[in-house]
């Protein structure tokens, strides 16, 4: 434990407002939208924060109809509430809470997701965190494929005395490795901390590291983190101390940054502007497949 605090870049607040995705996703974008941009997060892309909302019960089903994503990895962390999908590989199921949904797009998938029919019924809570992965260069093209992480196969650390738990999802967190297959190193936990829960851990000092506040308020390196503030850590320093002054619920990401060119646009990310229009063509003529 002799190694360095990682020290903090800076704590960003929730942006002011949110935005729909479709019907059934009422989210704040933290990357790139609240300031932080896709280089500088590497191998992060995206995140976009549904805080919990209840959007009431309906017969009509709310969400996301059919879309494509090519180059890349969606990353869905249910909360609370429960998410359907289906693709065009002929996959679905159902993310339930305390559920991942790791899919990779790779070289090219359609799907679309809304909230699961028998809670989109009852109504309730709605709470749920939407991270996009890069994929290096010499795997942007791999076979579209999902990992269906249920919260039973995650990783899992106990505090002493009922204080707390972190689920691994990726990568390990004090030795304690997640069941997600990653195409760069990446570490993501979901972390639960009773008030005066501790954990401690350490990161490597170039891995672009940030937290979310999902819930609660915590202490981080001694700096307060207010709910769903969201904490960038600098690339220097390893070890990272969290305190809750509040019952909590983090997510943290940490990630070996991925040093390839980023051309974006939309749910296509590849590398250069010309892999961006084969892929908006190659979407146009249908070669992502079918998906009514
Ligand atoms: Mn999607």
């Amino acid at each position: 434990m002799g190694s360095p605090i990682k020290k903090i870049d800076r704590i960003i607040e929730r942006p002011a407002r949110p935005g729909m995705v479709g019907d059934g996703f009422r989210v704040y974008n933290y990357i790139p939208g609240a300031g932080i941009s896709q280089q500088r997060i590497s191998p992060f892309l995206m995140l976009d924060f549904n805080a919990e909302f209840d959007f009431g019960p309906s017969e009509h089903v709310r969400g996301v109809d059919v879309h494509p994503h090519k180059g890349f990895e969606t990353v869905t962390i249910a909360y609370q509430g429960s998410v359907a999908h289906h693709d065009s590989a002929g996959n679905s199921g159902i993310i339930r809470p305390g559920d991942v949904q790791w899919m990779t797009a790779g070289g090219g998938i359609l799907h679309k997701e809304y909230h699961e029919q028998e809670f989109s019924r009852k109504g309730g809570p709605f709470e749920m965190v939407q991270l996009w992965v890069n994929l290096p260069k010499k795997d942007k093209l791999t076979p579209a494929h999902y990992q269906a992480l249920g919260k039973e196969a995650l990783g899992k650390v106990l505090l002493p005395d009922g204080k707390g738990e972190v689920n691994v999802i990726a990568g390990t967190f004090n030795g304690v490795r997640g069941p997600a297959q990653t195409y760069s190193p990446v570490h993501v936990y979901d972390i639960k901390l009773k008030k005066g829960g501790r954990i401690e851990t350490s990161l490597p000092a170039n891995y672009h590291t940030a937290l979310l506040m999902i819930k609660g308020k915590a202490e981080v390196n001694g700096e307060p983190a207010a709910e769903h503030a969201f904490v960038l850590f600098a690339d220097e320093g390893e070890r990272i101390g969290l305190r809750a002054d509040e019952d909590s619920v983090i997510l943290l990401l940490s990630g070996e940054p991925i040093d390839e060119p980023i051309a974006s646009y939309g749910p296509f990310v590849m590398n250069t502007q010309a892999e961006i229009m084969d892929s908006i063509r190659e979407f146009q003529q249908g070669k992502f497949g079918q998906l009514d």
